[in-house]
């Protein structure tokens, strides 16, 4: 075998694979694919030297990585303005007009439900590919990429860089063959091919995303060095030809009205697309125009999405059953046959309160419709009354709670019927399912089951409680094995080094959220003051009113939670609030340039601090850079700032100068 043969056998099976997965037209049988791959992993076994970053067998995956890197976005990956109406798309129309000396061409695209990635090729080779984060720092999820089929390891092109923008998603069909496949494993199932196609793209294990059938449309040039576009749509026909799965279907319009008519018939066939779209993108098509109307800091002023109106569903209520909450709220839910709603299957959707009942005069029994309120949250939309055939029931609450058989009673002026009883079941298993939640105490590992075993097993009795179980107890919890013992015992310790604003929030007080909870810390300063605290100086603070001050006050005012608190010190549960860090203006006015890996922070951590000094952060180097801060690897970045005469330095000296 020479290696020339070698290097022909992988262009014919790109060339084949780009047929298949790209273009959807295959030349080859499926058997006579395999075979061609077959040989190329033999030589390669053979021949490992050879084996090069654009060889298609890179695209089983099998790097195991231990997490993900930051990227650095230096396009920044924005989100687009939301549209719900015609009239709203109408009046972005008028919007662009008015800024522009010429009028506008517009073009109309699907927008795919998936997660926006950013590819990078170099000379026409893939290096990177990276998630959109918060759209300026984003996660590197290269090897995982790589396999998916559609994303080409090497262009037909080469331009010294390029980086487009695309959404990942998985298909309806690999969806639904994944989750039957969890399903028969006896492994939870993922809400919807969103979700798995980001569960997907996270995994460590590239072989794992390798097999979950992803698929990508491109829908955007970044950056791009090399060539000139002067519109979107002749740069989505360039990015074609070099070879990526782009967008399907786009096309422009001269004025918004017939953008408008594209827009609902994309609508009205979603539904029958291999793929889940939430809406339609209208972008101004000529580049100097886009360039023109700018952006504002989240949105570019020259797209739009229309969302369309979520699927809606008729179904009947077989019953209304009722939870009970951790304060005790009693809220009943409608259990319905079975419809599916945005990929999913629902039988259940909250009612709310007594008075969301009345107002709409539901009833069990009842013919209702029921949609998902932004496409995630099953509600009932409306009543089909004319279908009743007075069989219906009206609905009542409970007058004792259906956990613990207290009183149920309802406060005055408020929608919510409460559980009166102090030691329900119920009420505590969800206040401290609260407790150790991510926001609150944090305690990674004790999730609802756990937290359930151990109230049940007489184990705690109060959040307090979490703090004097010893390893053994824990370990005898069902699937709970040693180590994840000693995972868990390490996090309850972890927690009891959080600022007081946790604590005060994992509490659990009514009206007290988490922002709430900061603003009392920072006042207060240590759980102590919370006790003595009037109202005066509670409604002192900004945005504590007259109802929250009056919550803090009667919740400290309860002898068991002197006990409470008193166990949480005995602990060595911290009790006091920690100040935020330092913030300085050391940095003022100095826009900064983080290129390579630091010593000891990351790229995120570096930036959050020299934001906290005052300074600004950019993706690239230019005259205006003051500083660059380079770690090891340092790449082009530094080269650049060296070629410009920019000072450079390292986190030590970062540090000392904010330190000076
Ligand atoms: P949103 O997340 O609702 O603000 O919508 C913006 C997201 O839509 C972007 O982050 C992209 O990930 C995604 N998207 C999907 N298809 C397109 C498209 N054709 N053009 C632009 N964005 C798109």
């Amino acid at each position: 075998m020479m290696k020339s043969e070698y290097e022909a056998l992988k262009k014919q099976i790109s060339y084949h694979s780009h047929k298949y997965y790209v273009l959807d037209n295959p030349e080859i049988t499926d058997e006579e694919y395999d075979k061609l791959m077959r040989t190329l992993l033999e030589i390669e076994s053979a021949h490992p030297d050879w084996v090069s970053a654009d060889s298609p067998s890179q695209k089983i995956g099998g790097t195991i990585l231990k997490g993900f890197e930051q990227v650095v976005h230096e396009v920044k990956m924005q989100s687009l303005q939301d549209a719900f109406s015609f009239d709203e798309l109408a009046d972005f129309d008028k919007r662009v007009r008015s800024t522009l000396t010429s009028p506008p061409r517009y073009c109309v695209e699907h927008k795919i439900d998936g997660l926006s990635v950013s590819l990078e090729y170099r000379d026409g080779l893939f290096t990177r590919g990276s998630t959109r984060g918060d759209g300026e720092v984003g996660e590197d999820v290269t090897e995982n990429l790589k396999t998916v089929m559609s994303i080409p390891l090497r262009l037909n092109t080469t331009l010294p860089y390029l980086e487009v923008r695309g959404e990942v998603f998985m298909p309806k069909a690999s969806f639904a063959r994944l989750n039957a496949e969890r399903e028969q494993n006896g492994e939870p199932t993922f809400a919807n091919p969103r979700n798995a196609a980001a569960g997907s793209l996270r995994q460590l294990d590239s072989s794992v995303a390798a097999k979950r059938g992803l698929d990508i449309y491109v829908f955007n040039i970044q950056r791009i060095e090399g060539k000139e576009i002067s519109s979107h749509s002749e740069g989505l026909k360039f990015l074609r030809d070099a070879g990526f799965k782009v967008i399907p279907g786009e096309r422009t319009f001269d004025n918004i009205d017939d953008a408008i008519a594209e827009v609902e018939a994309i609508g009205s066939l979603r539904t029958s697309l291999s793929f889940d779209i939430d809406g339609a993108v209208i972008k101004v098509d000529s580049l100097a125009q886009r360039e023109a109307l700018g952006s504002t800091a989240k949105t570019p002023r020259w797209a739009i999405a229309f969302k369309y109106p979520a699927e809606k569903k008729k179904t009947k209520i077989r019953s209304i059953t009722v939870q009970v909450g951790r304060t005790g709220v009693l809220t009943p839910n409608a259990e319905f046959d079975t419809v599916t709603l945005a990929g999913t299957f629902v039988s259940r959707a909250t009612l709310h309160n007594m008075d969301y009942i009345k107002e709409r005069d539901i009833r069990i029994g009842d013919t209702v419709t029921v949609y998902k309120a932004g496409d995630i949250i099953p509600e009932v939309l409306s009543v089909s009354s004319e279908e009743r055939d007075g069989s219906e029931v009206e609905f009542v609450m409970p007058t004792s709670c259906p956990a613990c058989g207290a009183p149920v009673q309802r406060d005055e002026g408020e929608a919510a019927f409460r559980c009166t009883g102090a030691d329900c079941p119920a009420q505590l298993e969800r206040s401290i399912t609260h407790f150790v939640s991510r926001d609150a105490m944090d305690i990674e590992g004790m999730g609802p089951s756990i937290v359930a075993q151990l109230l049940e097993k007489g184990h705690i009795k109060n959040s307090a409680d979490i703090y004097y179980l010893d390893r053994e107890t824990i370990a005898s919890m069902d699937k709970m094995g040693e180590k994840s013992a000693d995972n868990l015992l390490s996090a309850i310790e972890k927690s009891k080094s959080n600022d007081l604003s946790r604590l005060i929030y994992a509490l659990g007080i009514r009206h007290i959220g988490l922002g709430a909870a900061k603003l009392l810390c920072k006042k207060l300063k240590n759980i102590e003051a919370f006790f003595t605290a009037s109202s005066d100086t509670l409604t002192s603070i900004d945005d504590i009113g007259e109802v929250m001050a009056q919550s803090v006050i009667s919740y400290f005012a309860q002898s068991h939670v002197r006990d409470i608190i008193d166990r949480f010190k005995e602990a060595g549960v911290n009790t006091l609030y920690i100040e935020d860090e330092a913030e300085g203006n050391a940095l003022d006015g100095m826009t900064i340039v983080l290129t390579g890996t630091l010593p000891t922070m990351g790229r995120k951590e570096a930036a959050e601090l020299i934001e906290k000094n005052g300074g600004k952060v950019t993706g690239s180097v230019s005259k205006k850079t003051s500083l660059v801060v380079a770690g090891e690897e340092a790449g082009s970045k530094l080269d650049k700032a060296n070629a410009l005469g920019i000072p450079v330095t390292d986190e030590e000296g970062l540090l000392k100068l904010i330190n000076a």
